[in-house]
């Protein structure tokens, strides 16, 4: 009897030696790996979002200095045959208030040569370019910020916008005599009507908004999804914000 026990406990201990701690081993093997995935994991979505941040905040440092204008253009130097229509040096805007002290259109070289080129493209079509607006300061962005701190309106100026770049304009198009031309909401409409994918409007109002879509496009610019009306130029990233203020005379 004490032989038959001994030799169940020896066997029993024997294949806790052989089973039990392997198996224990291999789970933890299994969970140390799968810890490490997740960690790889946390580490290159931390990446991408260290990138993203970089991407968002490359410029405020630099390129302050407002006593200068880099190469900044004002467009009407360039040509006479853009209509400017620049809302926020008066009051009919959406935040209500003029936060420019007037009326100008200043855009980097780069940007003014392929607005210059989408206009002539535009007018064989027998339309022009009408300008809302183009480069705006950091400055004038923390004040926007400040009457409006709303992102669905307003670029964060810490992020600051494409605008503060110099390399976004907001624009639409009239015929070549300045008449008006309905693209399916004004600027600044901020509802679904303005999104480029919205597409219960007239043939015709779809129809302008394409050809405008077509040519800014094929000029260099980009379109974002909410505002039929705003183009950047390129990525419109790789400029610095800048502070440069232009003068009124
Ligand atoms: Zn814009």
């Amino acid at each position: 009897m004490l032989m038959i026990l001994s030799i169940l406990l020896f066997s029993c201990a024997e294949s806790k030696i052989e089973t039990g701690p392997s198996d224990k081993i291999l789970a933890l093997l299994e969970q140390s790996k799968a810890l490490k995935q997740r960690g790889d994991r946390v580490e290159q979505s931390m990446l991408r979002k260290k990138d993203s941040i970089d991407l968002l905040i490359d410029g405020p440092s630099s390129d302050q200095d407002n006593t200068v204008n880099g190469d900044f253009v004002d467009i009407t130097s360039l040509s006479n045959d853009f209509v400017l229509d620049m809302r926020y040096a008066t009051s009919n805007n959406f935040l209500k208030e003029k936060v420019y002290p007037c009326a100008k259109c200043y855009v980097r070289k780069n940007v003014a040569n392929a607005l210059l080129q989408a206009n002539k493209d535009l007018m064989k079509e027998g339309y022009r370019i009408k300008l809302f607006d183009c480069y705006r300061p950091h400055s004038i962005q923390k004040k926007m910020w400040k009457i409006f701190p709303n992102p669905g309106y307003v670029a964060d100026p810490k992020g600051g916008s494409v605008h503060n770049r110099g390399a976004a304009v907001d624009l639409s198009i009239v015929r070549l005599d300045g008449g008006a031309i309905d693209m399916g909401t004004d600027f600044d409409h901020f509802g679904k009507e303005a999104h480029h994918s919205y597409s219960m409007l007239s043939k015709t109002v779809l129809g302008h908004r394409k050809l405008l879509k077509e040519i800014m496009q094929k000029n260099g610019f980009t379109t974002i999804r909410t505002e039929w009306w705003h183009y950047n130029y390129k990525s419109g990233k790789s400029y610095k914000i800048s502070d440069f203020t232009w003068k009124c005379n």
